[in-house]
């Protein structure tokens, strides 16, 4: 890759990097190019915005643990929708959504499996993985809210080229 700044030829290492613009603290993306200029210029390529947040949202709809807020307002706004959207679909008010986001109210068990569904039809996953959710992970939810522990999406599952590859 040449320098947008100087033209010279940029050095490239790879690093693992916290994905903090997804909105969550948690996520880690293995395998990051950044490309380096003598100048000081530097350029950290991420992988399609679309496929990366699919990635993690399938991985977030698998927690044994009752969504906290910041999931919630990730995979909300993955679907596309407003928090009154959301509260139309579960027949509540966008006041309780917003303190649920926010982290003062949990969300309850039944809504939060709802919730998980109404993602997976919408992001339109195959019926039988579908299936397969609800049968192995949404038996596995615990009652308690928990701070999701760090996650790493490896590179291989949105990349098929060598990393720094010329
Ligand atoms: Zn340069």
């Amino acid at each position: 890759m040449k320098c947008p700044n100087c033209k010279n030829k940029m050095t490239c290492t790879q690093s693992d990097y916290h994905y903090t613009e997804s909105g969550l603290t948690n996520i880690y993306l293995s395998g990051i190019e950044i490309y380096h200029c003598s100048c000081g210029e530097e350029i950290i390529s991420l992988p399609t915005v679309s496929q990366l947040h699919d990635l993690i949202a399938i991985d977030l709809i698998k927690q044994k643990h009752r969504l906290n807020g910041r999931e919630l307002r990730f995979l909300r706004k993955n679907m596309g929708l407003t928090a009154k959207n959301l509260g139309e679909y579960l027949g509540i008010d966008n006041a309780t959504i917003s303190r649920w986001e926010k982290g003062t109210q949990p969300i309850s068990s039944p809504h939060d499996r709802f919730f998980r569904l109404l993602y997976l039809n919408m992001r339109r996953v195959p019926q039988d993985e579908i299936n397969a959710v609800i049968q192995k992970d949404f038996a596995a939810i615990s009652d308690e809210q928990v701070e999701t522990p760090p996650f790493m999406i490896p590179r291989e599952k949105w990349s098929k080229t060598e990393i720094c590859f010329q």
